[in-house]
């Protein structure tokens, strides 16, 4: 059970205890109301008749003439008498008797009982003792000896209250005798009563009034703190959800960044992208751009989630770019739309622009799908950091890249050296032998190209070897491979040509050779001119190195034969050549010797 149910329970119990105390105490009330005030309107008043008996007896000795003798000898002087007798008229006593020490009632406003004597046990007991003894109870009209004065409606058969009081009469400590008051307390009790409920019901009705307020104030504060705590709930509530979304974002980045990492080629880290970036961003459409080699147009490399990319876009096409920071469509009050973002139907979207070692290589566009905007806006900083990474990829990629190409290319012409010429050599051998693939070697050599370098200089000799080299990569078609080993050597790798058509291929690139002119400075180096050896797989060769030195004896054959021509390398046999072919080297007619030239 969480905190919020269990506050919500103690509040709950708070407030029925309060509203079963406010009940409690209406009920209670209601009952003291009633119930209560007698007794305690009797005890009060017996306290009161207590002293208003005392004032009695005061008053009845003091009258007499001579009370001890009269207590004593149980008889009453003839005035004593009448004095007694106007006592009734005179107070609230409606009847009184007087005691002799040993309980005989010497005088009593009813003559009858004079002569009679006390026999219940507390005159004894109490009275006899010095005390007070006290009791009421009720009592039918008649018993009050018919008087007017003590009764308001003489025929009523209402029961009243009578309270009976003896005093005992003391003098230095020896009990004389005692004097038993009646009087009537009905109507006084009776307006104690009314007066304590009236009390009581206004004490009642103010702590009533006071309880009520207080269990609104609880239940105000209960239904505060609830909404309080509901409140609480909810943000705790959104709190966690935002902390689980960044956990499961950090997590997709780790693994597209883990995923990035291990791509080898831009096109598979394009592809990670596509597939990542859909689950991570699902509210987005994307595509991704990166600079041609020319750096003056991107091209559109991926896209995902309904996005779709353009197969060219310019720079300047783009705010993103042409700002050099993220561009943001629809934040601010005045938008200008990309031009590769168009036709745009006014959703949002961001352009990042992707940079690696400080250089811009490429663009990601997003942009938010269909009624989504709102979660694509609070996505912005998530795609800034997929683009990070992103851009980190296409960098890694990139070094990768180049340092392989400077592994395995030469740096002067920008064809592949010796290095990767085995290796390619070997896997096309391996592919031919497997598929009976045509595969054929062009071994190329410049003719006295020494003499560049000692009349022009090495520049001029780089100058021709570069020349050269276009040459040969320009020659290439489908899967050939132009290489430079070394020097100013070249060889050619043609793959799936006819063993005729590789003996044309190298005649076309003699002459192609033949036709360059290089321009060093002011003047115009002399003419270029190479010599070819040509051998074919498997009829020269079936091992990398075999074929590579038979075409190199069909060169040195050419160059013997006097140079800027084409041989085929012997010992095997080939294919049947065009039956229009006079011999077996390819060149001008007159073999010219550059050494001679
Ligand atoms: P041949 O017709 O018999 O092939 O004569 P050649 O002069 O072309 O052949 P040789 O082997 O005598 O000379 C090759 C020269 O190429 C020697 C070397 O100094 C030069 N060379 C090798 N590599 C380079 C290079 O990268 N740049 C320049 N400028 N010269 C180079
Ligand atoms: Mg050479
Ligand atoms: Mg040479």
């Amino acid at each position: 059970m969480n905190s919020l149910k269990k506050q919500s329970l103690f509040n709950l119990m708070r407030s029925l205890s309060l509203i079963l105390l406010l009940f409690g105490m209406a009920a209670g009330s209601v009952w003291a109301i009633l119930a209560v005030p007698a007794p305690v309107v009797d005890y009060m008043l017996e306290a009161d008749i207590r002293k208003e008996a005392e004032l009695w007896r005061r008053r009845v000795v003091l009258h007499m003439e001579d009370p001890e003798a009269s207590f004593e000898s149980g008889s009453i002087s003839p005035s004593d008498a009448h004095f007694l007798l106007l006592l009734p008229e005179a107070s609230d006593v409606y009847r009184f008797r007087l005691f002799t020490a040993d309980g005989e009632i010497f005088w009593s406003t009813r003559p009858e009982e004079i002569g009679e004597y006390e026999t219940r046990s507390y005159f004894d007991s109490i009275v006899a003792k010095g005390n007070i003894h006290y009791t009421h109870k009720g009592r039918t009209t008649t018993e009050i000896d018919g008087m007017e004065l003590h009764i308001n409606d003489l025929h009523s058969d209402m029961e009243h209250r009578v309270a009976e009081i003896y005093v005992p009469l003391m003098h230095n400590g020896h009990f004389d005798g005692a004097i038993e008051f009646f009087t009537d307390i009905t109507e006084r009790r009776s307006i104690f009563i009314d007066r304590a409920r009236m009390s009581l019901s206004v004490l009642t009705g103010i702590a009533l009034l006071a309880l009520s307020f207080a269990v609104a104030v609880t239940f105000r504060n209960n239904r505060a703190n609830v909404r309080q705590l509901n409140e609480r709930n909810k943000n705790e509530r959104a709190i966690l959800d935002e902390q689980l979304r960044l956990a499961r974002e950090v997590q997709l980045l780790g693994e597209l960044n883990e995923w990035l990492q291990s791509s080898r080629s831009l096109d598979e880290l394009f592809d990670m992208v596509a597939r990542f970036m859909t689950h991570i961003l699902p509210n987005a459409e994307g595509s991704v751009y990166v600079y041609s080699n020319s750096r003056d147009v991107l091209d559109g490399c991926a896209s995902w989630n309904g996005g779709n990319h353009k197969e060219h876009i310019h720079p300047e096409e783009c705010w993103g770019l042409r700002r050099g920071r993220t561009y943001e469509f629809g934040s601010s009050e005045i938008d200008f739309v990309c031009e590769h973002a168009e036709p745009h139907d006014g959703r949002n979207y961001y352009c990042f622009p992707i940079l690696a070692h400080g250089e811009t290589v490429g663009l990601m566009h997003l942009r938010s799908t269909e009624g989504a905007s709102d979660e694509f806006q609070t996505s912005k900083k998530l795609a800034q950091m997929c683009a990070e990474q992103i851009s980190m990829a296409i960098a890694n990629v990139r070094m990768r890249d180049q340092l392989h190409d400077q592994s395995v290319r030469d740096p002067l012409t920008g064809l592949f050296n010796r290095r990767h010429m085995n290796d390619t050599l070997r896997k096309f051998i391996n592919f031919s032998q497997s598929t009976g693939k045509k595969l054929s070697l062009i071994a190329v050599d410049v003719d006295h190209f020494k003499k560049f370098n000692d009349n022009h200089g090495h520049d001029a000799g780089d100058m021709v070897l570069r020349a050269v080299g276009s040459v040969l990569e320009q020659a290439c078609d489908g899967e050939d491979v132009a290489c430079r080993p070394g020097g100013e050597e070249f060889t050619l790798i043609v793959s799936g040509t006819s063993q005729e058509d590789v003996m044309t291929k190298a005649e076309l690139l003699r002459q192609a050779v033949e036709a360059i002119v290089v321009r060093y400075g002011e003047k115009a180096l002399p003419r270029i001119t190479i010599s070819l050896g040509v051998a074919h797989y498997p009829a020269h060769g079936t091992m990398p190195q075999d074929l590579l030195r038979a075409s190199d004896d069909a060169l040195y054959d050419a160059k013997a034969k006097g140079r800027n021509q084409v041989c085929i390398a012997s010992g095997a046999e080939v294919e049947p050549r065009d039956p229009n072919a006079q011999s077996d080297h390819f060149g001008p007619d007159q073999p010219e010797d550059n050494a001679a030239a």
